[in-house]
């Protein structure tokens, strides 16, 4: 069972969840087909009275926290808590929402669809059967398990947003109403424990209310909704780093559910949670220093970013400048010295100096 590599569609993930469900503490379930007609699964552990509702790669491309999922219920099977957590919790856990999107490696379903941006509209199959799951469920909590891009850093400091969460807003004023402040108040849980292992690398997503997304839709039905974003952390691009950070995170997560503990006053919630650094875009992938002649009369640096590509089962890496009408990024996962590429190209047509720029790096930094 290979669970480590980024690019995760159905197929590969069908036999872990034939293992989960050949053991005592899982049940397999169909809950229906996606587009193109694969199946979409469901893992139901427990039978305790506080049920969770966790769904992953409704973004066919976000496959850390399917991994994560999919590693914390195999490590359940060892787990000393397990039997407490088997009498008190129930997990329904949909591992991969948008299984055509994870099969392409693509955001959206095989209609070209957001499916987080169909929560009211409901026009995909796939939406349609998380809505119906939420609604006969009835979760009292529920995770909305994604990835993020390289592209982000965390404000007021040089980290990258290894992990992100957010409690989503319940309506356009933002408003902390109680679903809303439970769900800071179990972010403040995992990330007061992670910090210890991850230091300051865990920001906090934007809150804008778009009642399109799945997220907010839940919130404002008054259910505590955690958004999970893994993100990139060093030069591990199959974020496998990154899937063990969360899979300890569902585990600080679920164990705390096992204690009746009263929740802090609800200024300490919010002035905890708002203690997290906020997401910005301000990474890229490479930094090459120095990298353009000095008398091209340009900034120095060439900035890149990675684009994914599947080929033969597996993603590669190759990186691309970014685009002048991006804002230049202050931050990279990786520097590299240009002084190389810099003496290459004052010896060439600066028409040329483009494409070997993209020749030079592509060959020398894909992964
Ligand atoms: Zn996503």
């Amino acid at each position: 069972m290979n669970l480590t590599h980024r690019y995760l569609p159905l197929r590969t993930i069908t036999p872990v969840l034939n293992r989960l469900a050949a053991s005592d503490l899982f049940t397999l379930k169909d809950l229906g087909l996606s587009v193109e007609n694969r199946p979409i699964k469901a893992l139901r552990f427990g039978r305790g009275d506080f049920k969770v509702l966790c769904w992953s790669q409704m973004h066919g491309n976000e496959s850390t926290t399917t991994k994560a999922l999919l590693n914390y219920f195999l490590a359940l099977e060892s787990d000393p808590k397990a039997t407490q957590l088997f009498k008190s919790l129930t997990i329904l856990a949909i591992p991969m929402l948008n299984p055509d999107g994870s099969e392409r490696f693509t955001r959206e379903n095989a209609h070209e669809v957001d499916l987080n941006r169909d929560a009211q509209a409901l026009t995909q199959p796939e939406s349609k059967i998380l809505a119906d799951v939420f609604t006969a469920f009835k979760p009292n909590l529920c995770l909305n398990l994604h990835g993020q891009r390289s592209i982000y850093g965390l404000t007021g400091t040089e980290n990258p947003a290894v992990l992100s969460f957010l409690a989503p807003a319940a309506d356009a004023d933002r408003t902390i109403t109680p679903a809303r402040l439970k769900a800071m108040a179990l972010i403040n849980r995992i990330t007061n424990k992670l910090h210890e292992d991850l230091g300051k690398q865990i920001g906090r997503y934007d809150d804008s209310f778009n009642l399109d997304c799945v997220g907010d839709t839940f919130t404002s039905s008054g259910v505590p909704t955690i958004l999970f974003e893994a993100g990139q952390y060093l030069l591990d691009y199959q974020r496998n780093n990154t899937a063990a950070l969360i899979q300890r995170a569902y585990k600080v997560l679920f164990d705390s559910l096992l204690v009746q503990d009263e929740l802090p006053p609800a200024d300490k919630i919010l002035s905890a949670y708002l203690e997290l650094p906020e997401n910005t875009v301000n990474y890229c992938d490479i930094i090459v220093k120095g990298g353009l002649p000095e008398s091209s009369g340009q900034h120095k640096d060439l900035q890149f970013q990675y684009q994914e590509v599947v080929e033969n089962d597996r993603l590669r890496f190759i990186p691309q400048l970014l685009p002048k009408e991006e804002t230049p990024r202050l931050y990279a996962h990786r520097y590299i010295d240009g002084s190389e590429l810099s003496t290459l190209l004052k010896r060439l047509n600066r028409d040329s100096w483009p494409s070997f720029i993209d020749d030079y790096v592509q060959k020398k930094y894909s992964l």
